[in-house]
């Protein structure tokens, strides 16, 4: 990863590297496991911004265009047409007397996060 971003960018490659052959890499992101932000409901999509190209092209399906359905109404997290069983998280906690919670995957939208109405997209 250091030899690609230093590659791209022109710069020194790390003394470990000898050379590096990555013609047409312009740019390279590093994507792990590690915690996003503090938000608990980012994930590497969102913080990519991958779901926003994807909430655009939902909203330009004809569909959406009929419902009026503009991309920020395809977010998980704030959008009208997240679960409402689950708010968009997909899970939901269950409280179970003298035991820890117990988690599930929610039974309505089945961790799928969206409400029925985006089914049909
Ligand atoms: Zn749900």
């Amino acid at each position: 990863m250091p030899a690609l971003t230093a590659n791209a960018s022109g710069g020194k490659l790390p003394p470990q590297v000898k050379t590096i052959t990555a013609e047409g890499i312009v740019r390279a992101n590093l994507i792990d496991a590690s915690p996003i932000g503090i938000n608990i409901r980012s994930t590497v999509a969102t913080y990519s911004g991958v779901l926003d190209e994807l909430r655009k092209l939902f909203a330009g399906t004809a569909m959406a265009k009929e419902k009026k359905w503009k991309a920020g109404a395809f977010s998980y997290n704030t959008g009208k047409l997240r679960c409402p069983t689950c708010d968009g998280t997909g899970q939901i906690s269950l409280d179970v007397q003298f035991l820890p919670d117990v988690t599930i995957t929610c039974p309505d939208c089945n961790g799928q996060r969206y409400s029925d109405e985006v089914k049909y997209i």
